[in-house]
């Protein structure tokens, strides 16, 4: 810590040059799920959305539905079913219209 601080003393950088440039430590941020469709099924749906906090995932039919926005990165439904879920390794998730940030995502052979 007083070596960043010298450190940004001399150089007169006190932050990092993101959103410049990516930031190193980016990499190491929990980020929201990504979701493998042909894992998903009713079954799989369901779990997730009962292992999720946060009321981010929930199922509609044929169809999970991922509201980005309530999502905290907490990584409960990678650990519910891995083999459907891995990280996106996206955590810029800026939108202009909160509707933008509901993923509809269909289930196994339920596509329409
Ligand atoms: S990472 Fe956590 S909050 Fe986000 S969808 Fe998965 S369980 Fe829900």
């Amino acid at each position: 810590m007083t070596l960043w601080f010298i450190r940004g003393i001399r150089r007169g950088v006190v932050t990092t040059r993101y959103p410049a440039r990516p930031d190193e430590s980016a990499r190491f941020l929990p980020t929201p799920p990504a979701f493998r469709p042909r894992a998903l099924t009713r079954q799989v749906a369901d779990q997730l959305a009962g292992a999720c906090p946060s009321g981010a995932l929930t199922r509609d039919g044929s169809t999970l539905l991922f509201d980005v926005g309530r999502c905290t990165a907490c990584g409960r439904c990678a650990a519910e079913a891995p083999s459907a879920v891995t990280g996106s390794g996206e955590f810029e998730l800026a939108a202009t219209a909160r509707s933008a940030l509901i993923k509809k995502i269909p289930l196994r052979g339920e596509a329409r």
